[in-house]
């Protein structure tokens, strides 16, 4: 039996990926938090460059593997792109996390490394490889700004082909 998941969205390229990121985009605000979880390849940082994009962001997205932090400014809002891939067990919030939080939006890949109750007002985005180019993506939220999120998770609707 094949058993729904709710709130999850198939994606059949990174394009499409892009796009659903870029929808995603027009409903943040300063002191969104969205952690993007899943295995590596499975579309986090294509998200985040469609999250820039849709936000009219300059420069281009790059994975903060190295960085730990990359900023995208000029556009609407914000966008501080972090990777925890690097900091298992290492305190995330000591990076200045509350700062950035009242300047814009984040988008955390490897989110899930983040310690304490600061992240339940988050949006989850759980990335998963779903075969070839398939990839799966399910949003979940606790309270808060993440229900509000979700709610429009629910409806994006997309440039793409889907
Ligand atoms: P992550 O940040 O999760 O490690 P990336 O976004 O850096 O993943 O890389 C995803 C890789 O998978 C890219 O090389 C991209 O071209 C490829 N890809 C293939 N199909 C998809 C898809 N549907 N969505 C996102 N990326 C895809
Ligand atoms: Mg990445």
């Amino acid at each position: 039996m094949t058993v729904p998941v709710a709130d999850e969205r198939r994606t059949a390229s990174p394009d499409e990926t892009a796009a659903l990121g870029e929808a995603l985009a027009a409903a943040l605000e300063p002191g969104d938090l969205l952690l993007l979880i899943g295995p590596l390849g499975a579309g986090k940082t294509r998200f985040v460059a469609g999250l820039a994009r849709g936000l009219r962001a300059r420069g281009r997205v790059r994975s903060p593997s190295f960085t730990l932090v990359n900023e995208y400014t000029g556009g609407r809002v914000p966008l501080y792109h972090l990777d925890l891939y690097r900091l298992a067990g290492a305190d995330a919030w000591g990076l200045g996390l509350d700062e950035m939080r009242e300047r814009g939006a984040l988008a955390i890949e490897w989110g899930d490394r983040l310690p304490g109750s600061g992240r339940d007002a988050a949006l989850t985005l759980a990335f998963a490889h779903a075969g070839g180019d398939d990839r799966t993506i399910a949003a979940h939220a606790k309270s808060g700004r993440g229900l509000a999120l979700l709610e429009r998770w629910r409806t994006l609707r997309t440039g793409a082909a889907a």
